[in-house]
């Protein structure tokens, strides 16, 4: 299968059998510059463009 790094935004080859945590999938690549201290640039601008729908949304 393939995961999408939340990182780079690129489409990964991984295993069925890795665990991909809830936050999204990040590369080996992405994962060596956020251990250098790197932010990901794609990452921020997730956050950035986040829907605040959940504001006063009633069940
Ligand atoms: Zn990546």
């Amino acid at each position: 299968m393939t995961a999408k790094c939340v990182g780079c935004g690129l489409h990964w080859n991984v295993s069925i059998y890795q665990k991909i945590p809830r936050s999204g999938y990040i590369c080996p690549h992405c994962e060596s510059r956020l251990r250098a201290g790197e932010t990901l640039p794609n990452k921020q601008a997730d956050q950035s463009g986040r829907p605040q729908k959940m504001k006063g949304a009633k069940p």
